[in-house]
């Protein structure tokens, strides 16, 4: 039971983002490993507390990076997250380091990720930051969901959101979907998960940002044109199997009404393809990487 930053030993920094530091810990009493998401309150107190309230909901998936224990830091701290420790990072880390992924590691990927958004969104909840920095993995192979600061409660219609407009936020744009860059458009906000999903997929595959060309910078303006405008799925993919081909066409669907859900996604052929030889695949895949 942790309830004080002086019952965990900090061993290194897993990763810094945006108001939040986290850390590798071990238990001082136990020797337990674990992952400590340290988010300081700064001046979004508001959405700290979301996160909190949201990490303390979503306890039951495999597919859901879980948390244990919420507490205050203290002091200048804020609040820390202590969370089960993904031993071999997030999928931006392999994917930085292997380039590109096999189909059957992909369709492995995108099926965990579809059962974890199926729990998610069964409680109502929308993660809106769907990317391969917030999916952990670990050596065996496991993938899984992390990252709720963004997340939202779905009540009803929302309208998208109002995007800032000094450019801190582009690395997290670049998943987002048409509808949530239509500040007038309303969405029921699943769809945006699944429209994240599919940039991710193909991002496997091809081993970069898939929605602009090799060489350009997404700036603010190319990348709006390639998500709202762009002829992205066919061009890019058009070298992989037709179930690949059709599962990402179903995900990037432009208008969100007509995209595919996380029910119709479960039964989808380039999905359970090969449960057994997926997370096998994936774990050696991992393996070669470190
Ligand atoms: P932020 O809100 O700053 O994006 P995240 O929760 O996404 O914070 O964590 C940032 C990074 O820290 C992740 O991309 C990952 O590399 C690492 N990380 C986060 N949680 C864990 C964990 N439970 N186990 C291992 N690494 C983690
Ligand atoms: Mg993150």
């Amino acid at each position: 039971h942790h309830h004080a930053l002086s019952d965990l030993n900090i061993l290194s920094v897993l990763g810094r983002g945006n108001g939040a530091t986290v850390y590798k810990v071990s238990d001082n009493q136990t020797g337990a490993i674990y992952a400590l998401k340290v988010v300081r309150f700064g001046e979004n107190v508001e959405s700290v507390i979301r996160e909190a309230e949201i990490l303390q909901r979503v306890v039951s998936s495999e597919y859901v990076v879980r948390c244990l224990k919420v507490f205050d830091g203290g002091g200048d701290h804020g609040l820390c997250f202590v969370m089960e420790y993904m031993d071999a990072g997030s999928l931006h880390n392999i994917l930085s380091k292997k380039k590109r992924l096999s189909e059957n590691v992909i369709s492995f990927i995108a099926t965990c990720v579809l059962r974890g958004l199926q729990y998610l969104h069964a409680l109502q909840l929308v993660h809106r930051d769907i990317k391969p920095s917030n999916l952990l993995v670990t050596m065996r192979g496991e993938v899984k969901i992390a990252d709720f600061g963004a997340s939202r409660v779905v009540a009803g219609p929302t309208s998208s959101c109002v995007i800032s407009t000094d450019g801190a936020c582009i690395g997290t744009c670049a998943y987002m979907s048409p509808e949530r860059w239509d500040v007038g458009e309303e969405c029921d906000g699943y769809a945006g998960d699944v429209w994240s999903l599919g940039v991710v997929a193909m991002e496997c595959y091809v081993g970069r940002f898939p929605l602009v060309g090799p060489g350009q910078k997404p700036d603010w303006v190319t990348l709006v044109c390639a998500i709202c405008f762009g002829e992205n799925v066919e061009s890019v993919v058009k070298m992989g199997s037709p179930e690949f081909v059709s599962f990402c066409k179903r995900c990037l669907e432009r208008e969100w009404r007509n995209r595919g859900t996380v029910e119709e996604l479960l039964l989808h052929p380039f999905v359970n393809k090969s449960e057994i030889s997926g997370v096998e695949d994936f774990a050696s895949c991992i393996a070669s990487t470190h």
